[in-house]
């Protein structure tokens, strides 16, 4: 049977287009996928499923027979809000190769704070001999903000590497060896223990800005901040003043409000903040596409739509 043809939908300037289009045609070649500008009025009308690279939502509106769409990448929250007022299903990628380089990612930057890299590095800077105290991963709490798929791999990494971990998620979890906590009060607890506290949010009406002043005021102890989730989970300007009143050692940022991060931000050369370009998970093209073509072929099959977000929880 000849299915509608698959649109690939990406910003018209994404340079990966032609990559993304050779993965998934080479996962899926019973498919036809094109780029969406290939496609004439008559295709567009028949399209049922697109898989999506953050597309600009006037190009969605054009395949009136939409029902779903797959993203490959994880965050999916623009499209959320670009696409409020339909009821178009979203299905945000779920890789467990994703989990894992976000882990290894997690663990990596974890290790550099337990470490004291950024301390070291600026001792030589200074041409400064001093050793610092070390502390065991027994003794040092990492708490997680999310436990989802990215946060669950990250706390199980660094359980294998012997830290005290906790996580905070909108329903309590149960992971092994993990200290869970929900809700505001958990929120404060788990604040309260915490030496390095990983942000692996998505970006709702609920956690945007979740990271202010009265939140870092809650940190018990002169803490380190990852930021791998959203920017704007995070209120910059409290962030600052977090670090420059020490209530926060180091910050490793990986994601901003604005990206590529503006050229006048103050982040590029604050001493206490480590600036990442958004690289802590990037998708893998050949095992995304091989879930997106599994997701694809159930749809073809049976008619089954993947489970997509809830556009009242946000994601
Ligand atoms: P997920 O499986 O949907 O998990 C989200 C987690 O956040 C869940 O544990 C959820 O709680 C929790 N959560 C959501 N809203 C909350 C709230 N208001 N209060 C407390 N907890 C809340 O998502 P994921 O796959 O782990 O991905 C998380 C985010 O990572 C993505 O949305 C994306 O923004 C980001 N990301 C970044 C990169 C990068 O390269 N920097 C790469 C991929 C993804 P429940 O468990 O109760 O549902």
């Amino acid at each position: 049977m000849k299915y509608p043809v698959l649109p690939f939908v990406a910003r018209p300037d994404d340079p990966f287009e032609a990559a993304w289009v050779d993965a998934l045609r080479r996962a899926m070649p019973a498919e036809t996928i094109e780029p969406i500008g290939r496609l004439d009025e008559a295709a567009l009308q028949a399209c049922e499923v697109a898989i999506v690279a953050n597309p600009r939502p006037e190009d969605l509106r054009r395949m009136p027979r939409l029902k779903w769409v797959q993203s490959v990448w994880a965050g999916v929250e623009r499209m959320v809000a670009d696409l409020r007022d339909t009821d178009l299903k979203i299905v945000r990628l779920v890789d467990p190769q994703l989990s894992d380089t976000m882990a290894e990612a997690v663990l990596a930057w974890t290790l550099y704070l337990h470490r004291d890299m950024p301390k070291y590095a600026s001792q030589q800077r200074q041409r400064q001999w001093k050793p610092l105290e070390y502390v065991r991963p027994q003794d040092k709490t990492v708490s997680l903000l999310g436990l989802g798929a990215l946060g669950a791999a990250a706390a199980a990494r660094l359980r294998a590497n012997a830290f005290r971990v906790q996580g905070w998620s909108r329903t309590l979890r149960t992971l092994p060896g993990v200290t869970c906590y929900a809700g505001d009060d958990g929120l404060a607890r788990m604040l309260a223990d915490t030496d390095i506290l990983v942000c692996l949010l998505p970006l709702t009406e609920q956690t945007r800005g979740l990271l202010n002043d009265v939140t870092f005021s809650q940190l018990g102890r002169p803490a380190c901040l990852i930021n791998f989730g959203r920017g704007a989970i995070v209120d910059d300007e409290a962030l600052r003043r977090v670090l420059e009143g020490g209530g926060l050692r180091h910050a490793v940022l990986d994601v901003f409000a604005t990206e590529p991060l503006p050229m006048d931000s103050w982040h590029w050369t604050h001493p206490a903040v480590t600036v990442l370009p958004h690289v802590s998970a990037p998708t893998d093209q050949a095992t995304a596409s091989a879930i997106v073509a599994a997701n694809v072929a159930a749809f073809r099959r049976i008619g089954a739509i993947p489970p997509h977000v809830d556009r009242i929880r946000g994601y």
